[in-house]
């Protein structure tokens, strides 16, 4: 697991697995953590990791909720659990769906865990909005598309934007059951602004990103996503994504886009 110092206040760790990110933010004495990466032995560092740079840990975030973003409190249990509405409602309408497929994963990899995932009781929280933290302010801008639920979480005074499963150096754009091109469309076109704003961006999936770097990346994501919609399955794939992993994502898409017979 790396992690990499973006501000006094900001702190990323990337996953061993999924390049999966989990973005520690301070405002005086509070601390959040954001998404969560995906190995128990990480999971079980991040609190160390957290006191050495004196964050102290008050409460979690996710951007959505795909399991792989949930793992957080297996850090912190006692934080509450902070999400956007439409995850909370996602949560709601799919019991236990988070639970089942971490299951499946950690089968499938040997992986074993402490403790089953608990996601009760999350704080559902108004998006577009803001969240306080210490004396400051986190803002909320929702997203869709990959999914129907979620977020970005801007850090103003870092100029720090956590996208959630957007604009990734590593993954291209990934409709899911629940998402939608359009919709991804849309979230591009919110998020543009504030990534060209932006000092750095953390993607949900790879390495945080500078502005510029990120603001190509989503210029690249939107033409691969206006290409599929018109030619499917010949979309070009961007340049520097066109593995195998990425191949059965597009495949994926491609289902998606087409109208069933
Ligand atoms: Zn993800």
């Amino acid at each position: 697991m790396k992690a990499v110092g973006l501000h006094p206040d900001v702190i990323v760790v990337t996953s061993r697995f999924w390049q999966t990110t989990c973005t520690l933010v301070r405002s005086g004495t509070e601390a959040f953590c954001i998404d969560s990466p995906v190995l128990p032995d990480e999971l079980e560092l991040l609190p160390a990791i957290a006191a050495q740079a004196e964050f102290r840990v008050v409460g979690c975030l996710a951007t959505h909720a795909d399991w792989d973003h949930l793992l957080g409190r297996y850090g912190f249990g006692d934080a509450p659990l902070g999400l956007a509405e439409s995850t909370a409602a996602r949560l709601r309408n799919e019991p236990g769906a988070a639970q089942r497929e971490l299951r499946d994963f950690d089968e499938e990899n040997y992986v074993e865990r402490p403790a089953p995932l608990v996601l009760s009781a999350p704080q559902s929280l108004p998006v577009p909005g803001h969240c306080g933290i210490g004396e400051r302010e986190l803002e909320l801008h929702p997203t869709e598309g990959h999914t129907l639920d979620g977020m970005a979480i801007r850090i103003p005074w870092a100029e720090v934007v956590i996208v959630g499963d957007y604009v990734s150096p590593v993954e291209i754009p990934w409709i899911s059951a629940s998402g939608s091109a359009s919709a991804y469309l849309a979230t591009l076109d919110r998020l543009e602004p504030l990534v060209a704003a932006a000092g750095h961006v953390v993607p949900g999936h790879g390495t945080p990103l500078d502005g510029e770097r990120a603001l190509a990346i989503l210029r690249e994501d939107r033409a691969y996503l206006e290409a599929l919609v018109e030619r499917g399955a010949d979309a070009p794939l961007p340049l520097a994504r066109r593995t195998g992993a990425q191949r059965k994502i597009h495949a994926e898409n491609v289902e998606r886009v087409t109208p069933a017979r």
